[in-house]
């Protein structure tokens, strides 16, 4: 396949910053070439040109931090701490899901990412052999990062199930799938399994090139009491904080993506920095949970990557990243009381070419550059809350809302036309994703 995409602005978040009157020439999968319309048009013959130029063409968002089949609890449980919230409400419905309603709750995800302009998404979840995330992503044309989660007390099956996902998985589509390794979080895993798992992922990485390489993903620091109890169950040091206890142990790498880093001292962002530690910043579902504030500001003046995730859309409650772009933003200068921290500009590169960088993946997306994957959406403009436009940057993070994303390419294929999706049956999906969702309920009331 090869066309020209034409739009009326390409913010191509990379060294060609943003093309009025541009256009973006793909040839099977790959970006061949970009810049401006009248520059280009002469040098291709026999490419279809699609006529987009009522868009901004960007790159596609990148989800650093979800657990997508939780869609199916989406609304089930609101309001709630953490703890109560996990231990009384999640837990015990998601012991009620089969791989089945994994596999839904990842499609209806799928289905909601691509349509509000995502085109990686990074999950994490309980791995099944036949029905799981990775199967639902790869149907919809998604590009993702799949991971099995590990915990204390799955020890036993965990290497099975990530065996499974490796093999079965990863590199799958012309890599558009991955997998990563995920434990849990410091407070359910011992150290001497996080270094057992460490081991396991150097010795598969060992072949492999860098951008194939699995990472590991894993939530650090959401709540304020996580060092304390950390401290107390494996009997560990964490006064100096949750990254310096990680590091001491031997775990912390550039391949380590950390989830939330809400609650971090400041040798936390000094190993943070050193071991260039990645970072998901959720700050929906961390608001939501009451989890508290990243200081985001300051690992970003550092130099530490930060991307953004929304996390799950059971505690978020949407995978919106465009809301998100706008809460991270927005609560950083609330907190700081400093309006001109996380600019523009600054806070789309975490949702795009930071995450890429955090999936080890920013050789092939996260900007609009020749030689990189097509991984390209069209944002609709000429509507009334994004008119007069005077700078692409503004509306991309303050004024755009995710039903403004009008067409999304992932890999040089066009998953959603004119808001069709092409890969996914939605109607169906919906209905299935409702079924699912009564009969989970009807299970939880029978024990
Ligand atoms: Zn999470």
């Amino acid at each position: 396949m090869q066309y020209i995409l034409k739009g009326k602005s390409i913010v191509t978040m990379g060294s060609r910053g943003i093309i009025r009157n541009g256009c973006i020439v793909i040839e099977d999968s790959w970006i061949i070439d970009v810049g401006e319309y009248n520059d280009i048009r002469g040098k291709y013959h026999g490419y279809e040109v699609l006529n987009m130029e009522d868009c901004i063409l960007m790159p596609g968002l990148i989800n650093t931090h979800t657990h997508i089949a939780m869609s199916l609890l989406r609304g089930y449980a609101d309001d709630l701490q953490l703890k109560e919230w996990l231990e009384k409400w999640v837990w015990p419905l998601e012991a009620k899901m089969n791989e089945r309603d994994i596999y839904i709750g990842a499609k209806l995800s799928a289905l909601e990412a691509i349509k509000s302009g995502t085109t990686t998404i990074c999950s994490m979840y309980h791995h099944q052999y036949d029905y799981n995330e990775a199967r639902a992503v790869y149907e919809a044309g998604l590009r993702g990062v799949i991971s099995h989660t590990f915990f204390d007390w799955r020890r036993d099956e965990d290497y099975k199930f990530m065996e499974d996902l490796i093999s079965k998985w990863h590199g799958k589509g012309r890599w558009k799938i991955k997998v990563a390794a995920s434990p849990h979080a410091p407070y359910t895993v011992s150290p001497k399994y996080l270094m057992e798992i460490r081991e396991y992922v150097n010795e598969k990485n060992r072949e492999l090139r860098d951008e194939e390489k699995i990472i590991i993903h894993i939530h650090v620091a959401e709540t304020r009491d996580e060092a304390k109890i950390v401290k107390e169950k494996y009997n560990v040091e964490t006064e100096m904080g949750l990254f310096k206890y990680l590091d001491q142990i031997g775990f912390l790498s550039e391949d380590v993506l950390a989830a939330h880093c809400v609650w971090l001292t400041d040798e936390d962002i000094a190993t943070m920095k050193a071991r260039k530690v990645k970072v998901s910043h959720n700050p929906i579902s961390n608001l939501k949970l009451a989890s508290g504030i990243s200081p985001i500001a300051k690992l970003l003046s550092v130099g530490v990557t930060v991307s953004l995730g929304t996390d799950g859309p059971c505690s978020n409650n949407t995978l919106d990243m465009f809301e998100t772009l706008k809460m991270a933003s927005i609560i950083q200068k609330g907190v700081t009381l400093n309006p001109t921290v996380l600019p523009a500009e600054e806070t789309l590169k975490m949702a795009t070419i930071n995450g890429a960088k955090a999936l080890k993946w920013d050789k092939h997306i996260g900007s609009i550059e020749v030689g990189k994957k097509a991984d390209i959406i069209a944002v609709e403009l000429g509507k009334p809350h994004l008119t007069p436009i005077y700078s692409e940057l503004s509306h991309l993070v303050y004024a755009v809302r995710c039903g403004d994303v009008k067409h999304v390419i992932i890999d040089g294929e066009i998953v959603m036309e004119n808001r069709e999706i092409k890969t996914l049956r939605e109607e169906e999906v919906i209905r299935e994703a409702e079924k699912a969702k009564e009969e989970l309920i009807r299970r939880l009331k029978e024990r």
